[in-house]
């Protein structure tokens, strides 16, 4: 099976994976599309297609999301037990940043990987295939035209000032 993005506004997408199934397969580094292909190459680096089912893995863009997850869940994880260490033994200061840097550290390392994948997947479903990057882009918004310069005077009526102006718009432009 081919991986297809979902053309469709809303009413048909093509297959609608289920949330956790795509979850699931990205944390564990299989291709939230289709089960099958590998999600990254490399400790963080994503393919830029699956090799089994074509869905462009690369042009899903996750920027900042894995690391505010993964700060998320390692501080839930682990703070709590910093703070319980501290009301129980009150160890000094040297020993906690000795213990706790080092283990921060590596759980971080740990679940980010699986963190990212999750967040592809997570993208997957929620239906980028990378378009925002390719054709919705600021590049290929067509240049505005030339305004007239609109002095202080002549203050037309409100609605003759604004028509022509949306009735020009070319309707293939972006609405933003
Ligand atoms: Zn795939």
């Amino acid at each position: 099976m081919r991986w297809e993005p979902a053309r469709a506004t809303a009413a048909t997408p093509y297959e609608q994976l289920p949330l956790l199934t795509a979850l699931g397969r990205g944390a564990t580094n299989h291709c939230p599309a289709c089960g099958v292909g590998r999600v990254f190459d490399g400790y963080l680096k994503v393919v830029p297609e699956c090799a089994e089912c074509g869905a462009p893995l690369g042009a899903l863009r996750a920027d900042d999301a894995p690391p505010y997850f993964t700060i998320f869940l390692v501080g839930h994880l682990l703070v709590p037990i910093v703070f319980w260490v501290e009301t129980r033994w009150h160890p000094p200061m040297w020993l906690h940043m000795a213990l706790w840097l080092p283990l921060f550290a590596i759980a971080c390392t740990l679940i980010l990987r699986p963190v990212k994948g999750a967040v592809v997947g997570w993208m997957l479903r929620l239906g980028f295939a990378g378009q925002e990057h390719h054709g919705g882009g600021l590049e290929n918004v067509p240049p505005r035209p030339a305004q007239p310069p609109s002095g202080p005077a002549a203050p037309g009526p409100e609605g003759a000032a604004r028509g022509p102006a949306l009735a020009e718009r070319d309707p293939a432009a972006p609405t933003w």
